[in-house]
Formats: structure tokens, C-alpha cells, sequence
């Protein structure tokens, strides 16, 4: 992988296999139970009372304790997609330290997913990975700028990040341009206009900017091509925007159908740059559905929401695995039973066309029985 450094790369590597040196260490000189009941007991130590009484060092070994934990615990994001603002956070309740994921190194492109269901985490490939191809993940919330990336990877990882989207971003977008539109979409999101025409102008001049900076960088080939990656790259910048104009426009009761357009428009334009980011991710998922739901909304028929509907189930099966049934799981509370009804023939067109290249399961732990 190119570019990234510090934090868990280049000194953070070594110090990470220092720090698990330290701890194996530990673990012969302590009694036995201590250790018994795994690596869950390591979370526990971040509590100083859980620390053994007495000795110099405690201070110390609290810290280096409190710093392994810091760099390495790993928690899934919690999406709500059904609010304005989209949030992303870190949930609690999916969180943990696992030895092996934690070596896995930071990209804003990330190539894998991980998934967390009880006490296992399974991580899978989100793209065709090549043999040797180095395993990256995320270890911020990257459905934001550049800037806000970094930021918080300094503070949080103490390194700066290269990678080619950091990189591809910070020579051709003008920081400020982006920031500016962001805050216009933010004062806009809790007061939607009529038609949803003033929403879909900011949408409009986030795309010419993009296109204006690859135009600029004589990346004209890439900047007519709207389905390119960098276009995508570029877009995903404007995040931010995407999740809160979306869902604040088919807020409300009585949302017109003019309003409904374009926040389904913002939706495809939302789901695109997810897709090209994190492909394969439960982010993902949570935006297919939004689409599909506000497909339903306008067109009030599932029937007519063919291609949302697809969309939305391969989604969910790169995701978690297990076809339709995984999807009429997790959405059986959102969508009518007619929904669900029509997502079973859908999915069987789909395989029919584009059979994948080998079955996916579910991942363990999702019950498929639960609809029965
Ligand atoms: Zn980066």
C-alpha cells in the first residue's frame, strides 16, 4: 500500500509488536486465571482498579495499558440513516481488541469490510484483491474531506495520511470551496425548500468543482466521464452534504413529489460515491436501503422500484452474505410485506443474470431461521 505512514505503520508496527511482546510477558508472570477467560480481560485493565495492587510501575502500566488499548481496539460504525445528517458513529455496544485485525493498516480506501457479531469479527475482502495484496482498512470515519480525515488521524493515531485519495484530494480540491458548500447544505438541512431545486443546485456545483479540478489537472478524459473513480474520489469529499440534504428532503409528512425526486437523486449520487469507497460495507447497505425506501415513497409501488431493489439487495448480500433472505431479515420491520415479497422475485432475476462466482454465505451468527 502506498503512502501511509506512522501511527500503526512505520514506527507504530514495531511498537505494536513491542507492546504485544510486553503483554506475553505479562502473562507468565501473572497467575494463570488472570488470563483465563482471553483477551476480553485486557479491556478490563483499563480500569485501574482492576490492576493488581501495589508496585512502582503501576502509573506506567496503566498508561502503556491505556495506549494499547487507544490504538487498537476496533469498533463498528453505528449507522442511522433515517435522520438528517446520516450519523456514523463508533458503536460501543460492537467494539473490542482483536490480536490479528489489529495489525491491519489504515487507507481511506480501504479494501476490506468488517463485520462484528457477538464476540467474532470477520473481516472480507470489499474488491478483488490481487495475491500478497496488502489488507487495509479504515480507522476513521472516511465519508468526510480530506482535511477532517487528517485531522482526525493526527489526533487520534498521531500520523499523517498519504494515501492515493489523500493525495489525489489535497493537490486538486480547494479545501475551502469544499468546507463552504458543506456549511451551506448544513444551514439548509433543517429548513428544505418546496421542490428540492435549492438542494440539488449545491449538488450541482459540488460536481462542477470536481469536474472543474480534474479538468484543471488535465484529467479531461476522467472529468467527462462521470462513472470514473476519481470523479467518485473527488465526490466523496462532499459527503457531508449527500447525508444531510437526502434524508432532510423526504422529511415530513407530506414531502412533495418534486422534493422526492431529487432526494432520490441525492441518494444515487450519495450511493455511487459510498460504493466507490466503501465498497462491500454495511455503510452501504444502510444507503441502498435509504434508496430503495425513498423509491418506494415516490413511486408507491415496489414493482416500480426494480432497479433500487437490486441495487439495495446486492448491497446487503456484500455485506453480509445470504441473499434475500439476509435482506428480508434485517428490513422486515422497515418494508411492507409486499417489499419483501417483491425482493424475492427481484433476487432471483438477479442470480439468473449475473450468477455470482461463488455462493456467499451468510455470516455466522445471522439466524435465517428468525424468519420462519
Ligand atoms: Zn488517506
Amino acid at each position: 500500500m502506498s503512502g501511509v505512514q506512522g501511527g500503526k505503520q512505520a514506527s507504530g508496527r514495531e511498537s505494536l509488536v513491542q507492546q504485544h511482546a510486553v503483554l506475553q510477558k505479562r502473562k507468565r508472570t501473572r497467575p494463570a486465571a488472570f488470563w483465563n477467560s482471553g483477551w476480553s480481560k485486557v479491556s478490563a485493565l483499563a480500569n485501574p482498579d482492576a490492576l493488581p495492587s501495589g508496585g512502582q510501575d503501576k502509573e506506567e502500566e496503566i498508561q502503556e495499558l491505556d495506549e494499547i488499548l487507544k490504538f487498537n481496539q476496533i469498533a463498528l460504525s453505528d449507522i442511522d440513516s433515517s435522520e438528517a445528517q446520516v450519523r456514523v458513529n463508533s458503536d460501543s455496544q460492537r467494539s473490542g481488541l482483536w490480536l490479528l485485525a489489529s495489525f491491519i493498516n489504515h487507507s481511506c480506501c480501504p479494501n476490506v469490510q468488517r463485520v462484528i457479531l457477538h464476540d467474532r469479527m470477520v473481516v472480507r475482502a470489499a474488491q478483488d484483491l490481487q495475491a500478497g495484496e496488502e489488507l487495509v482498512d479504515s480507522y476513521v470515519q472516511v465519508l468526510q474531506p480530506v482535511h477532517r480525515r487528517r485531522s482526525e488521524l493526527e489526533r487520534s493515531y498521531r500520523f499523517r495520511c498519504n494515501c492515493d485519495r489523500c493525495v489525489l484530494e489535497s493537490e486538486l480540491l480547494d479545501g475551502q470551496k469544499v468546507q463552504a458548500l458543506l456549511e451551506r447544505a448544513a444551514g439548509m438541512a433543517g429548513r428544505p425548500s418546496a421542490d428540492g431545486v435549492a438542494e440539488w443546485h449545491l449538488v450541482e456545483a459540488a460536481e462542477t468543482l470536481v469536474a472543474a479540478a480534474l479538468s484543471g489537472a488535465g484529467a479531461t478524459a476522467w472529468a467527462a466521464d462521470d462513472k470514473s473513480p476519481a470523479q467518485e474520489l473527488l465526490l466523496a469529499s462532499f459527503s457531508p452534504l449527500f447525508r444531510t440534504l437526502a434524508p432532510a428532503l423526504q422529511s415530513g409528512f407530506a414531502a412533495s413529489s418534486a422534493r422526492l425526486h431529487v432526494a432520490l437523486r441525492v441518494w444515487q449520487r450519495f450511493h455511487d460515491v459510498v460504493a466507490a469507497v466503501l465498497p462491500g460495507s454495511e455503510v452501504l447497505c444502510a444507503v441502498s436501503s435509504s434508496l430503495f425506501c425513498t423509491a418506494l415513497l415516490l413511486r408507491q409501488n415496489p414493482g416500480a422500484c426494480r432497479q433500487e431493489l437490486a441495487i439495495a439487495l446486492w448491497a446487503c448480500h456484500q455485506a453480509y452474505g445470504g441473499g434475500v433472505k439476509v435482506w428480508q431479515i434485517w428490513h422486515r420491520k422497515l418494508f411492507p410485506p409486499a417489499a419483501l415479497r417483491a425482493a424475492e422475485v427481484v433476487w432471483h432475476e438477479e442470480l439468473a443474470r449475473h450468477p455470482p462466482a461463488s455462493a456467499t454465505p451468510p455470516l455466522p451468527g445471522i439466524d435465517l431461521h428468525a424468519m420462519d
